[in-house]
């Protein structure tokens, strides 16, 4: 791949991608990585569409565990007590229409993952090692099987480390609370600007 100076405005609409001279051979995968809000998703979608490759989206796994051990009764501040049900969980990543959908006991998941308390129970759980193992093998087996567009955390050292391109994505908690506000508000999630930067700090921290 070759990617040539890009400046990269959220503001600014996907057009830009057309300005990078990108071509990649198949079975190659792409890593995006970078705190929560910083536009990994914005770019990794708009990087599929151009490229079509399929853009898979790992938070929406830990999310997936984070709704999993509310619906049992465990409790966001002991989310260690989620592993013993792990073998309980039904757990698949489909593809489907060019993206990847999450099913947790056979039911397609939406919205109701990303609200704030999903976002705080998913980043909880990804604390736990068993939780990340758990995942580890699922995340692989979609990248080996597609080319992929990538993004969390630990994708580019942990889950993809032979990624032929790695990306990492930086903003401050304002820009990136801004961000995630308006994304809630479009889907119809009710909170405001200050309690999504409060919450996007606690997640940084919670992260790191
Ligand atoms: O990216 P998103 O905000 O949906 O991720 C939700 C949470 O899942 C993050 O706050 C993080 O705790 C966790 N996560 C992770 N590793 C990944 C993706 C997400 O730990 N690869």
């Amino acid at each position: 791949i070759e990617v040539k100076d890009v400046t990269f405005s959220y503001d600014a609409n996907l057009d830009v991608l057309h300005n990078l001279n990108l071509s990649v051979e198949s079975g190659e995968t792409i890593a995006i990585v970078g705190p929560s809000g910083s536009g990994k998703s914005t770019l990794a979608k708009g990087l599929a569409a151009a490229l079509g490759y399929i853009y898979i989206d790992t938070g929406a796994l830990y999310r997936a565990i984070g709704l999993f051990a509310a619906r049992h009764g465990v409790s966001a501040e002991s989310p260690e007590d989620v592993v013993p049900l792990l073998p309980l969980m039904d757990l698949q990543m489909r593809l489907e229409n060019g993206g990847n959908a999450v099913y947790l006991d056979g039911v397609r998941l939406g919205e109701e993952i990303r609200t704030s308390s999903a976002s705080h129970y998913a980043s909880q759980v990804s604390k736990v090692p068993e939780v990340r193992a758990f995942l580890l093998e699922t995340q692989r087996n979609i990248a080996k099987t597609n080319n992929g567009i990538m993004d969390g955390r630990d994708i580019g050292t942990v889950i993809l480390p032979d990624a032929q391109v790695k990306l990492f994505m930086v903003a401050s908690p304002e820009a990136r609370a801004k961000r995630r506000f308006e994304e809630l508000k479009a889907r119809g999630i009710e909170t405001s600007l200050e309690e999504v930067l409060a919450d996007m700090k606690w997640r940084d921290n919670n992260d790191s």
